[in-house]
Protein backbone atom coordinates (compact mmCIF):
# COMPACT_ATOMS: atom_id res chain seq x y z
CA UNK A 1 0.00 0.00 0.00
CA UNK A 2 1.33 3.54 -0.76
CA UNK A 3 1.32 5.83 2.29
CA UNK A 4 0.43 5.51 5.74
CA UNK A 5 -2.19 6.42 8.46
CA UNK A 6 -1.62 8.81 10.90
CA UNK A 7 -2.39 7.07 14.49
CA UNK A 8 -4.79 9.42 15.60
CA UNK A 9 -7.96 10.80 14.20
CA UNK A 10 -10.53 13.05 15.29
CA UNK A 11 -14.19 12.42 16.71
CA UNK A 12 -15.87 15.05 15.64
CA UNK A 13 -17.84 17.63 18.40
CA UNK A 14 -21.22 18.51 18.75
CA UNK A 15 -22.45 21.97 20.89
CA UNK A 16 -21.61 20.92 24.42
CA UNK A 17 -24.80 20.10 27.10
CA UNK A 18 -23.94 21.56 30.26
CA UNK A 19 -26.81 22.15 32.97
CA UNK A 20 -26.80 22.60 36.94
CA UNK A 21 -24.71 20.35 38.94
CA UNK A 22 -28.13 19.20 40.59
CA UNK A 23 -30.40 18.76 37.79
CA UNK A 24 -27.71 14.97 37.19
CA UNK A 25 -28.93 13.16 40.83
CA UNK A 26 -32.65 13.53 40.78
CA UNK A 27 -33.89 10.30 43.09
CA UNK A 28 -34.46 7.36 42.12
CA UNK A 29 -30.30 6.97 42.82
CA UNK A 30 -28.49 3.67 42.47
CA UNK A 31 -25.55 2.07 44.30
CA UNK A 32 -23.32 -0.52 43.66
CA UNK A 33 -20.34 -2.20 41.81
CA UNK A 34 -19.52 -3.74 38.31
CA UNK A 35 -16.61 -6.56 38.21
CA UNK A 36 -14.83 -6.28 35.09
CA UNK A 37 -12.31 -8.30 33.13
CA UNK A 38 -10.03 -6.53 31.16
CA UNK A 39 -8.01 -8.78 28.73
CA UNK A 40 -5.28 -7.29 26.14
CA UNK A 41 -5.37 -7.19 22.48
CA UNK A 42 -1.82 -6.11 22.26
CA UNK A 43 1.02 -5.51 24.26
CA UNK A 44 0.88 -2.67 27.04
CA UNK A 45 2.86 -0.50 28.89
CA UNK A 46 1.91 0.94 32.24
CA UNK A 47 4.89 2.51 33.69
CA UNK A 48 6.64 2.54 36.77
CA UNK A 49 9.89 5.10 36.68
CA UNK A 50 12.80 3.07 38.08
CA UNK A 51 15.45 5.06 36.37
CA UNK A 52 15.67 8.22 34.09
CA UNK A 53 14.18 6.57 30.77
CA UNK A 54 14.25 3.25 31.87
CA UNK A 55 10.54 2.10 33.01
CA UNK A 56 9.41 -1.46 34.86
CA UNK A 57 5.51 -2.12 34.27
CA UNK A 58 3.98 -1.25 37.15
CA UNK A 59 3.87 -4.26 39.80
CA UNK A 60 2.29 -4.95 43.49
CA UNK A 61 3.82 -8.01 44.82
CA UNK A 62 5.24 -8.95 41.46
CA UNK A 63 1.60 -9.29 39.69
CA UNK A 64 1.34 -6.52 36.80
CA UNK A 65 -1.33 -3.51 37.60
CA UNK A 66 -2.96 -0.76 35.84
CA UNK A 67 -3.53 1.98 37.82
CA UNK A 68 -7.41 2.56 38.82
CA UNK A 69 -6.28 6.34 37.17
CA UNK A 70 -5.09 5.21 34.33
CA UNK A 71 -8.70 3.44 33.54
CA UNK A 72 -10.36 5.82 34.89
CA UNK A 73 -9.09 8.25 32.38
CA UNK A 74 -9.86 5.98 29.52
CA UNK A 75 -14.30 5.25 30.08
CA UNK A 76 -14.03 9.08 30.88
CA UNK A 77 -12.82 10.32 27.21
CA UNK A 78 -14.81 7.88 25.51
CA UNK A 79 -18.00 8.70 28.06
CA UNK A 80 -17.13 12.67 27.42
CA UNK A 81 -17.19 12.08 23.46
CA UNK A 82 -20.63 9.99 24.13
CA UNK A 83 -22.40 12.89 26.10
CA UNK A 84 -21.15 16.01 24.30
CA UNK A 85 -19.28 16.64 27.19
CA UNK A 86 -15.92 19.28 27.92
CA UNK A 87 -12.89 18.17 26.66
CA UNK A 88 -11.59 17.58 30.63
CA UNK A 89 -8.39 16.72 29.80
CA UNK A 90 -7.38 18.91 27.02
CA UNK A 91 -4.22 21.42 27.21
CA UNK A 92 -6.48 24.23 26.56
CA UNK A 93 -4.47 25.72 28.63
CA UNK A 94 -1.37 26.56 26.46
CA UNK A 95 -1.40 29.85 25.69
CA UNK A 96 1.09 29.09 22.65
CA UNK A 97 -0.09 26.08 21.28
CA UNK A 98 -0.91 27.60 17.61
CA UNK A 99 1.54 30.17 16.72
CA UNK A 100 2.92 30.61 13.11
CA UNK A 101 5.90 32.19 11.34
CA UNK A 102 5.08 36.45 10.36
CA UNK A 103 4.89 36.69 6.79
CA UNK A 104 5.59 40.12 5.49
CA UNK A 105 6.38 41.56 8.48
CA UNK A 106 6.97 45.17 8.93
CA UNK A 107 8.73 47.14 11.51
CA UNK A 108 7.48 49.31 14.43
CA UNK A 109 8.02 50.50 17.90
CA UNK A 110 5.78 50.03 20.53
CA UNK A 111 4.95 52.55 23.55
CA UNK A 112 2.94 51.90 26.55
CA UNK A 113 1.06 55.83 26.59
CA UNK A 114 -1.58 56.89 29.04
CA UNK A 115 -3.83 56.49 26.69
CA UNK A 116 -2.67 52.53 26.30
CA UNK A 117 -0.39 50.99 24.11
CA UNK A 118 0.13 52.66 20.72
CA UNK A 119 2.08 51.11 17.38
CA UNK A 120 4.22 53.29 15.65
CA UNK A 121 5.52 52.32 12.26
CA UNK A 122 8.67 52.44 11.94
CA UNK A 123 11.66 53.00 9.14
CA UNK A 124 14.65 50.33 9.44
CA UNK A 125 18.11 51.02 8.55
CA UNK A 126 20.45 47.78 8.19
CA UNK A 127 24.33 47.71 9.92
CA UNK A 128 26.20 47.15 6.57
CA UNK A 129 29.04 45.32 8.23
CA UNK A 130 27.49 44.33 11.64
CA UNK A 131 30.31 46.30 13.16
CA UNK A 132 28.49 49.51 14.85
CA UNK A 133 26.03 47.71 17.44
CA UNK A 134 28.14 45.72 19.29
CA UNK A 135 27.98 47.54 22.56
CA UNK A 136 24.58 48.52 22.40
CA UNK A 137 20.95 46.44 23.43
CA UNK A 138 17.73 46.35 22.03
CA UNK A 139 16.01 49.48 22.16
CA UNK A 140 19.25 51.56 23.04
CA UNK A 141 18.39 55.00 21.20
CA UNK A 142 21.08 56.22 18.65
CA UNK A 143 22.22 59.02 16.85
CA UNK A 144 22.37 58.14 12.93
CA UNK A 145 23.11 59.10 9.30
CA UNK A 146 21.39 57.01 6.41
CA UNK A 147 23.06 55.89 3.01
CA UNK A 148 21.85 53.86 0.71
CA UNK A 149 23.09 51.09 -1.81
CA UNK A 150 21.09 49.01 -4.64
CA UNK A 151 20.20 45.22 -3.40
CA UNK A 152 18.83 42.53 -5.76
CA UNK A 153 15.20 43.61 -4.83
CA UNK A 154 15.98 47.25 -5.03
CA UNK A 155 17.28 49.66 -2.64
CA UNK A 156 18.99 49.30 0.53
CA UNK A 157 18.75 51.46 3.46
CA UNK A 158 21.94 51.39 6.00
CA UNK A 159 23.28 53.43 8.90
CA UNK A 160 26.34 55.31 10.01
CA UNK A 161 26.09 55.85 13.74
CA UNK A 162 26.72 59.63 14.70
CA UNK A 163 26.56 60.84 17.91
CA UNK A 164 25.28 63.94 17.61
CA UNK A 165 22.81 63.77 14.89
CA UNK A 166 19.21 65.31 14.91
CA UNK A 167 18.25 61.67 13.68
CA UNK A 168 17.45 59.35 16.31
CA UNK A 169 16.66 55.58 16.22
CA UNK A 170 16.46 52.51 18.30
CA UNK A 171 18.68 49.72 18.25
CA UNK A 172 17.60 46.68 17.30
CA UNK A 173 19.83 43.18 17.71
CA UNK A 174 19.18 40.32 16.22
CA UNK A 175 20.69 36.43 16.39
CA UNK A 176 23.93 36.40 13.80
CA UNK A 177 22.51 33.72 11.77
CA UNK A 178 23.47 32.78 7.80
CA UNK A 179 21.13 32.21 5.24
CA UNK A 180 22.33 31.02 1.36
CA UNK A 181 20.13 33.32 -0.98
CA UNK A 182 20.63 32.60 -4.28
CA UNK A 183 24.25 30.51 -3.73
CA UNK A 184 25.30 33.91 -1.59
CA UNK A 185 25.48 33.76 1.95
CA UNK A 186 23.73 36.38 3.69
CA UNK A 187 24.37 37.48 6.86
CA UNK A 188 21.42 38.66 9.00
CA UNK A 189 22.29 42.00 10.51
CA UNK A 190 21.91 44.26 13.63
CA UNK A 191 19.04 47.58 13.02
CA UNK A 192 18.31 50.83 14.18
CA UNK A 193 14.35 51.61 13.94
CA UNK A 194 13.39 54.98 13.19
CA UNK A 195 9.62 56.35 14.28
CA UNK A 196 7.45 57.27 11.34
CA UNK A 197 3.38 58.31 11.38
CA UNK A 198 1.03 58.49 13.58
CA UNK A 199 0.28 56.35 16.86
CA UNK A 200 -2.13 53.32 16.31
CA UNK A 201 -3.65 51.89 19.45
CA UNK A 202 -3.57 48.58 20.29
CA UNK A 203 -5.39 46.11 22.53
CA UNK A 204 -4.02 44.67 25.64
CA UNK A 205 -4.38 41.29 24.14
CA UNK A 206 -1.48 41.60 21.04
CA UNK A 207 0.50 42.97 23.83
CA UNK A 208 -0.08 39.85 25.68
CA UNK A 209 0.81 37.41 23.13
CA UNK A 210 3.58 39.40 22.04
CA UNK A 211 4.73 38.61 26.25
CA UNK A 212 3.09 35.04 25.38
CA UNK A 213 5.52 34.92 22.53
CA UNK A 214 8.62 35.83 24.27
CA UNK A 215 8.44 34.34 27.72
CA UNK A 216 6.80 31.53 29.37
CA UNK A 217 5.44 32.93 32.69
CA UNK A 218 4.27 29.18 33.95
CA UNK A 219 7.67 27.86 33.41
CA UNK A 220 9.97 31.29 34.01
CA UNK A 221 11.48 30.84 30.79
CA UNK A 222 12.14 32.50 27.71
CA UNK A 223 10.32 31.42 24.60
CA UNK A 224 12.23 33.49 22.35
CA UNK A 225 15.37 31.38 21.42
CA UNK A 226 18.50 33.09 20.41
CA UNK A 227 21.68 31.42 19.88
CA UNK A 228 23.12 34.06 21.69
CA UNK A 229 21.27 33.72 24.92
CA UNK A 230 21.58 37.75 25.75
CA UNK A 231 20.13 38.52 22.43
CA UNK A 232 16.35 37.48 23.85
CA UNK A 233 17.21 38.22 27.39
CA UNK A 234 18.05 41.50 26.75
CA UNK A 235 14.42 42.02 24.42
CA UNK A 236 12.44 40.66 26.60
CA UNK A 237 14.08 43.41 29.27
CA UNK A 238 13.28 45.94 27.08
CA UNK A 239 9.40 44.78 26.88
CA UNK A 240 9.05 44.88 30.81
CA UNK A 241 10.49 48.80 30.63
CA UNK A 242 7.89 49.45 27.22
CA UNK A 243 5.21 47.66 29.83
CA UNK A 244 6.59 50.25 32.24
CA UNK A 245 5.84 53.03 30.27
CA UNK A 246 9.97 53.71 30.44
CA UNK A 247 10.74 52.84 26.91
CA UNK A 248 9.80 52.17 23.33
CA UNK A 249 10.47 48.48 21.73
CA UNK A 250 11.24 47.69 18.39
CA UNK A 251 9.38 45.09 17.08
CA UNK A 252 8.37 43.03 13.84
CA UNK A 253 4.54 43.08 13.20
CA UNK A 254 1.64 42.21 11.01
CA UNK A 255 -1.91 43.55 10.36
CA UNK A 256 -4.50 41.54 9.53
CA UNK A 257 -8.35 41.76 10.28
CA UNK A 258 -8.05 44.53 12.76
CA UNK A 259 -5.61 41.76 14.66
CA UNK A 260 -1.66 43.02 15.33
CA UNK A 261 0.61 40.12 15.50
CA UNK A 262 3.98 41.29 16.65
CA UNK A 263 7.22 39.33 16.78
CA UNK A 264 10.49 39.97 18.08
CA UNK A 265 12.66 39.22 15.03
CA UNK A 266 11.64 39.10 11.25
CA UNK A 267 12.24 35.88 11.16
CA UNK A 268 10.33 34.66 14.53
CA UNK A 269 6.93 33.05 14.81
CA UNK A 270 3.89 35.10 16.12
CA UNK A 271 1.22 33.55 18.68
CA UNK A 272 -2.76 33.64 16.90
CA UNK A 273 -5.11 35.22 18.69
CA UNK A 274 -7.57 32.16 19.84
CA UNK A 275 -5.96 29.58 21.31
CA UNK A 276 -7.98 26.00 21.56
CA UNK A 277 -9.41 27.34 24.49
CA UNK A 278 -11.50 29.95 22.20
CA UNK A 279 -12.36 27.20 19.89
CA UNK A 280 -13.61 25.04 23.11
CA UNK A 281 -15.61 28.10 24.58
CA UNK A 282 -17.26 28.48 20.88
CA UNK A 283 -18.29 24.98 21.19
CA UNK A 284 -19.85 25.22 24.97
CA UNK A 285 -17.07 22.61 25.28
CA UNK A 286 -14.24 24.06 28.11
CA UNK A 287 -13.33 22.42 31.15
CA UNK A 288 -16.11 22.74 33.71
CA UNK A 289 -15.93 25.12 36.28
CA UNK A 290 -19.24 26.02 37.97
CA UNK A 291 -22.06 24.33 39.74
CA UNK A 292 -24.41 26.21 37.28
CA UNK A 293 -23.03 24.70 34.12
CA UNK A 294 -21.82 21.06 34.30
CA UNK A 295 -21.38 18.56 31.67
CA UNK A 296 -22.17 15.48 32.10
CA UNK A 297 -19.26 13.47 32.17
CA UNK A 298 -17.47 15.95 35.26
CA UNK A 299 -21.27 15.67 37.27
CA UNK A 300 -20.39 11.96 37.02
CA UNK A 301 -16.35 11.78 37.22
CA UNK A 302 -15.79 14.75 39.39
CA UNK A 303 -13.98 18.32 38.57
CA UNK A 304 -10.81 19.29 40.05
CA UNK A 305 -9.85 22.88 38.78
CA UNK A 306 -7.50 24.91 40.54
CA UNK A 307 -7.94 28.68 40.04
CA UNK A 308 -5.20 31.26 40.26
CA UNK A 309 -4.33 31.83 43.56
CA UNK A 310 -7.18 30.02 45.33
CA UNK A 311 -9.68 31.78 43.90
CA UNK A 312 -12.24 30.29 41.77
CA UNK A 313 -11.01 27.04 42.76
CA UNK A 314 -13.88 24.15 42.66
CA UNK A 315 -14.13 20.56 42.97
CA UNK A 316 -17.17 18.03 42.96
CA UNK A 317 -16.31 14.48 44.06
CA UNK A 318 -16.55 11.55 41.46
CA UNK A 319 -19.22 9.46 41.84
CA UNK A 320 -17.07 6.79 40.18
CA UNK A 321 -14.44 4.60 41.91
CA UNK A 322 -12.10 2.74 39.81
CA UNK A 323 -9.90 0.01 41.53
CA UNK A 324 -6.47 -0.96 40.39
CA UNK A 325 -6.99 -3.86 37.42
CA UNK A 326 -4.40 -6.69 38.88
CA UNK A 327 -3.21 -9.28 36.63
CA UNK A 328 -2.83 -12.89 38.50
CA UNK A 329 -0.43 -14.36 35.71
CA UNK A 330 3.05 -13.63 36.57
CA UNK A 331 4.45 -14.82 33.48
CA UNK A 332 2.63 -11.74 31.50
CA UNK A 333 5.43 -9.67 31.26
CA UNK A 334 7.30 -9.33 27.87
CA UNK A 335 10.77 -8.03 27.42
CA UNK A 336 11.88 -4.34 27.60
CA UNK A 337 11.71 -2.44 24.41
CA UNK A 338 13.02 0.82 23.06
CA UNK A 339 10.36 3.66 22.50
CA UNK A 340 10.49 7.38 21.14
CA UNK A 341 8.64 9.26 24.06
CA UNK A 342 5.90 11.84 23.33
CA UNK A 343 4.13 12.66 20.31
CA UNK A 344 5.43 15.44 18.39
CA UNK A 345 3.54 19.05 19.31
CA UNK A 346 2.96 20.82 16.60
CA UNK A 347 1.19 23.54 15.35
CA UNK A 348 -0.37 21.83 12.51
CA UNK A 349 -3.60 23.67 11.57
CA UNK A 350 -4.30 20.99 8.64
CA UNK A 351 -4.87 18.23 11.42
CA UNK A 352 -6.46 20.02 14.58
CA UNK A 353 -8.36 22.42 13.32
CA UNK A 354 -10.35 22.60 9.61
CA UNK A 355 -12.33 25.32 8.22
CA UNK A 356 -14.36 25.00 4.93
CA UNK A 357 -12.30 27.41 3.25
CA UNK A 358 -8.51 26.55 1.48
CA UNK A 359 -6.45 28.22 3.23
CA UNK A 360 -7.08 29.04 6.78
CA UNK A 361 -5.04 29.57 9.90
CA UNK A 362 -5.99 29.92 13.86
CA UNK A 363 -7.87 33.21 13.40
CA UNK A 364 -9.53 32.44 10.19
CA UNK A 365 -13.19 33.06 10.19
CA UNK A 366 -14.92 29.57 10.09
CA UNK A 367 -12.20 27.49 11.12
CA UNK A 368 -13.13 25.11 13.85
CA UNK A 369 -11.56 22.30 16.27
CA UNK A 370 -11.14 19.13 14.34
CA UNK A 371 -12.83 17.08 17.15
CA UNK A 372 -11.68 14.90 20.31
CA UNK A 373 -8.46 12.95 19.63
CA UNK A 374 -8.12 9.16 19.89
CA UNK A 375 -5.74 6.60 18.71
CA UNK A 376 -6.40 3.85 15.88
CA UNK A 377 -6.15 0.36 17.60
CA UNK A 378 -2.81 -1.14 15.60
CA UNK A 379 -4.48 -4.82 14.66
CA UNK A 380 -1.78 -7.12 13.64
CA UNK A 381 1.24 -5.95 14.87
CA UNK A 382 3.64 -6.92 17.40
CA UNK A 383 5.68 -4.09 18.81
CA UNK A 384 9.54 -5.03 18.49
CA UNK A 385 10.75 -1.41 18.93
CA UNK A 386 10.22 2.16 17.50
CA UNK A 387 13.50 3.79 18.51
CA UNK A 388 15.24 3.68 15.11
CA UNK A 389 15.55 7.27 14.11
CA UNK A 390 15.49 9.29 17.34
CA UNK A 391 17.76 11.17 18.86
CA UNK A 392 19.35 9.54 22.14
CA UNK A 393 17.86 11.86 25.09
CA UNK A 394 13.74 10.90 23.45
CA UNK A 395 14.54 7.15 24.01
CA UNK A 396 12.61 5.67 26.59
CA UNK A 397 13.02 1.87 27.36
CA UNK A 398 9.77 -0.09 28.66
CA UNK A 399 8.40 -3.24 29.99
CA UNK A 400 5.38 -4.59 28.65
CA UNK A 401 2.66 -7.03 29.74
CA UNK A 402 1.59 -9.37 26.28
CA UNK A 403 -1.05 -9.77 24.74
CA UNK A 404 -3.87 -12.11 25.94
CA UNK A 405 -3.47 -11.23 29.39
CA UNK A 406 -6.31 -10.95 31.84
CA UNK A 407 -6.44 -8.50 34.55
CA UNK A 408 -9.63 -8.02 36.75
CA UNK A 409 -10.91 -5.21 38.23
CA UNK A 410 -13.73 -3.42 39.55
CA UNK A 411 -16.00 0.15 38.69
CA UNK A 412 -17.94 1.48 42.10
CA UNK A 413 -20.58 3.46 41.70
CA UNK A 414 -22.23 6.20 44.23
CA UNK A 415 -25.68 7.67 43.83
CA UNK A 416 -26.20 7.79 40.03
CA UNK A 417 -29.24 7.63 37.93
CA UNK A 418 -29.95 4.61 35.99
CA UNK A 419 -29.52 6.10 32.78
CA UNK A 420 -25.84 6.94 33.73
CA UNK A 421 -25.57 3.52 35.12
CA UNK A 422 -26.37 2.60 31.26
CA UNK A 423 -24.08 4.95 30.06
CA UNK A 424 -21.47 3.90 32.00
CA UNK A 425 -21.71 0.11 31.04
CA UNK A 426 -21.36 1.10 27.23
CA UNK A 427 -18.51 3.18 28.12
CA UNK A 428 -16.84 0.16 29.78
CA UNK A 429 -18.17 -2.61 26.78
CA UNK A 430 -18.60 -0.29 24.01
CA UNK A 431 -22.26 -2.15 23.43
CA UNK A 432 -20.55 -5.68 23.01
CA UNK A 433 -19.78 -7.75 26.51
CA UNK A 434 -18.04 -10.06 24.69
CA UNK A 435 -13.95 -11.47 24.85
CA UNK A 436 -13.97 -11.70 21.61
CA UNK A 437 -15.50 -8.07 20.95
CA UNK A 438 -13.61 -5.94 17.94
CA UNK A 439 -14.59 -2.86 20.11
CA UNK A 440 -11.41 -2.36 22.48
CA UNK A 441 -9.94 0.64 24.66
CA UNK A 442 -6.48 1.82 24.88
CA UNK A 443 -4.63 1.95 28.19
CA UNK A 444 -1.57 3.15 29.39
CA UNK A 445 1.18 4.10 27.19
CA UNK A 446 2.40 4.05 23.29
CA UNK A 447 -0.80 4.60 21.86
CA UNK A 448 0.67 5.89 18.94
CA UNK A 449 2.79 2.75 18.61
CA UNK A 450 0.41 0.63 18.63
CA UNK A 451 0.60 -0.17 22.31
CA UNK A 452 -2.57 -0.39 24.80
CA UNK A 453 -5.57 -2.13 22.96
CA UNK A 454 -7.32 -4.04 25.52
CA UNK A 455 -11.12 -4.94 25.28
CA UNK A 456 -13.04 -5.05 29.30
CA UNK A 457 -16.46 -7.05 29.80
CA UNK A 458 -18.48 -6.56 32.37
CA UNK A 459 -18.42 -9.95 34.95
CA UNK A 460 -21.10 -9.03 37.08
CA UNK A 461 -23.17 -5.65 38.22
CA UNK A 462 -24.47 -5.63 41.60
CA UNK A 463 -26.54 -2.78 42.71
CA UNK A 464 -27.10 -2.24 46.76
CA UNK A 465 -30.08 -1.36 49.03
CA UNK A 466 -30.49 -0.69 51.97
CA UNK A 467 -33.57 -1.52 53.94
CA UNK A 468 -34.53 -2.51 57.81
CA UNK A 469 -30.73 -1.59 58.64
CA UNK A 470 -29.46 -4.36 55.98
CA UNK A 471 -27.43 -3.91 53.22
CA UNK A 472 -28.68 -6.15 50.13
CA UNK A 473 -26.99 -6.95 46.92
CA UNK A 474 -28.91 -7.42 43.67
CA UNK A 475 -27.81 -8.40 40.52
CA UNK A 476 -28.58 -5.39 37.72
CA UNK A 477 -29.87 -7.30 34.77
CA UNK A 478 -29.08 -5.43 31.50
CA UNK A 479 -28.91 -5.84 28.16
CA UNK A 480 -25.73 -4.63 26.38
CA UNK A 481 -27.72 -4.31 22.67
CA UNK A 482 -30.44 -2.07 24.62
CA UNK A 483 -27.71 0.41 25.83
CA UNK A 484 -26.67 2.12 22.96
CA UNK A 485 -30.32 3.96 22.93
CA UNK A 486 -30.06 6.00 26.56
CA UNK A 487 -27.57 7.99 24.43
CA UNK A 488 -29.22 11.26 23.25
CA UNK A 489 -26.98 11.83 19.86
CA UNK A 490 -26.94 8.22 18.16
CA UNK A 491 -23.85 9.69 15.78
CA UNK A 492 -21.60 9.85 18.52
CA UNK A 493 -21.94 6.68 19.34
CA UNK A 494 -21.40 5.44 15.73
CA UNK A 495 -18.24 7.63 15.71
CA UNK A 496 -17.02 5.95 19.07
CA UNK A 497 -17.80 2.24 18.15
CA UNK A 498 -15.69 3.29 14.47
CA UNK A 499 -12.51 4.59 16.39
CA UNK A 500 -12.51 1.84 19.16
CA UNK A 501 -13.05 -1.00 16.29
CA UNK A 502 -9.87 -3.22 16.43
CA UNK A 503 -9.99 -3.97 12.89
CA UNK A 504 -10.89 0.10 11.79
CA UNK A 505 -7.72 0.27 9.61
CA UNK A 506 -4.43 -1.88 8.75
CA UNK A 507 -2.56 -1.72 12.03
CA UNK A 508 0.72 -2.30 9.51
CA UNK A 509 0.21 1.62 8.08
CA UNK A 510 -0.25 3.55 11.03
CA UNK A 511 2.56 5.91 11.39
CA UNK A 512 3.81 9.44 12.20
CA UNK A 513 3.69 11.49 9.09
CA UNK A 514 7.01 10.98 7.29
CA UNK A 515 8.48 11.79 3.76
CA UNK A 516 9.39 7.77 2.93
CA UNK A 517 8.22 4.94 4.29
CA UNK A 518 11.97 3.86 6.20
CA UNK A 519 11.32 6.98 8.38
CA UNK A 520 12.80 10.66 8.55
CA UNK A 521 11.67 13.54 10.24
CA UNK A 522 7.96 14.05 11.05
CA UNK A 523 8.66 17.89 10.78
CA UNK A 524 9.77 17.69 7.17
CA UNK A 525 6.50 15.89 6.31
CA UNK A 526 4.62 18.70 7.51
CA UNK A 527 6.57 21.66 6.40
CA UNK A 528 6.11 19.99 2.76
CA UNK A 529 2.74 19.86 3.18
CA UNK A 530 2.52 23.49 3.04
CA UNK A 531 2.19 25.45 -0.11
CA UNK A 532 3.80 28.96 0.08
CA UNK A 533 5.30 28.66 3.04
CA UNK A 534 6.67 31.76 1.93
CA UNK A 535 3.92 33.53 0.44
CA UNK A 536 3.41 37.05 1.84
CA UNK A 537 0.79 38.04 4.52
CA UNK A 538 -1.23 34.45 3.71
CA UNK A 539 -2.33 31.94 5.61
CA UNK A 540 -0.80 28.25 4.51
CA UNK A 541 -2.70 26.41 2.02
CA UNK A 542 -2.05 22.60 2.36
CA UNK A 543 -1.89 19.94 0.23
CA UNK A 544 -2.73 16.96 2.40
CA UNK A 545 -5.74 17.70 5.22
CA UNK A 546 -6.45 14.09 7.77
CA UNK A 547 -8.75 12.10 6.11
CA UNK A 548 -12.21 12.59 8.31
CA UNK A 549 -13.58 9.76 10.68
CA UNK A 550 -16.41 8.69 8.37
CA UNK A 551 -13.76 8.01 5.21
CA UNK A 552 -13.56 4.90 4.32
CA UNK A 553 -9.61 5.40 3.35
CA UNK A 554 -7.69 7.04 6.02
CA UNK A 555 -4.40 6.64 3.98
CA UNK A 556 -2.07 9.69 3.05
CA UNK A 557 1.19 9.76 1.09
CA UNK A 558 4.09 9.55 2.25
CA UNK A 559 4.72 13.21 -0.15
CA UNK A 560 2.30 15.07 0.73
CA UNK A 561 2.58 16.97 -2.91
CA UNK A 562 1.37 13.79 -4.83
CA UNK A 563 -1.99 14.36 -2.38
CA UNK A 564 -4.06 16.28 -5.05
CA UNK A 565 -2.49 13.64 -8.04
CA UNK A 566 -3.10 10.11 -6.22
CA UNK A 567 -5.38 7.65 -7.68
CA UNK A 568 -5.09 5.42 -4.63
CA UNK A 569 -6.81 8.33 -2.43
CA UNK A 570 -10.09 9.20 -2.03
CA UNK A 571 -11.07 12.75 -2.47
CA UNK A 572 -13.12 14.98 0.33
CA UNK A 573 -14.96 17.82 -0.22
CA UNK A 574 -13.52 19.83 2.67
CA UNK A 575 -16.74 20.59 4.67
CA UNK A 576 -16.69 21.78 7.98
CA UNK A 577 -16.19 18.73 10.30
CA UNK A 578 -15.63 15.86 8.00
CA UNK A 579 -12.27 17.39 6.95
CA UNK A 580 -12.10 15.79 3.56
CA UNK A 581 -9.25 14.32 2.30
CA UNK A 582 -7.95 15.62 -0.36
CA UNK A 583 -7.95 18.71 -2.56
CA UNK A 584 -9.90 17.50 -6.24
CA UNK A 585 -6.72 19.62 -7.55
CA UNK A 586 -3.08 20.38 -6.82
CA UNK A 587 -3.44 24.03 -5.19
CA UNK A 588 -2.47 26.77 -7.39
CA UNK A 589 1.10 28.02 -8.00
CA UNK A 590 2.19 31.09 -5.99
CA UNK A 591 4.04 33.45 -8.30
ZN1 LIG B 1 -17.13 19.06 32.11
Amino acid sequence: MNGFINPYTFIPVNKGRKQDYADYFKKPLLSGKICCTLTTRTQIAVCDKIREQDFDFFKVDGKAVIMGSSLRGTIRSIYEALTDSCLSSTNAEDEDYFSSRLNKAAPGLIENTENGYVLYQAKRFKDENNTQLRNYKTGDIVGFSEYSKKGRNGTILYFNLKENASRKGYVHKVDRFHSIIKGKPIENKDSIFEKKGTAIPLTEKSIHLLEVNIFDVDKNQLRYATKDKKIAENYYAQFKKMKAGQALLPVWYYEENGNYYFAPSQMSRAVFFRQPVDFLKDKNLNPCNTAESVCEACALFGIVRQGENNSGSFAKASRIRFSDAICEDKNCFDKKIKILSGSPRLSSFEFYLNSIDEQYHADSPNVKIAGRKYYWHHNDKTIKSSANNGSENMIYQVELVKPKSVFRFEVYFDRIPETALKKLLFAITLGENTADSPHCHKVGHGKPIGLGSAKIIADSVKVRTFSDGLYLEDDYIWNPEELRKVFANQKNVDNVLKVTDFNAVNGKDIQYPTTNPDGGEIFKWFSENRNGLRSIGKPMEYYCKLPSLKDTDQHLPFNPKSGGNSQSFSYGNGNSFGMGNFRTKPPKKKK
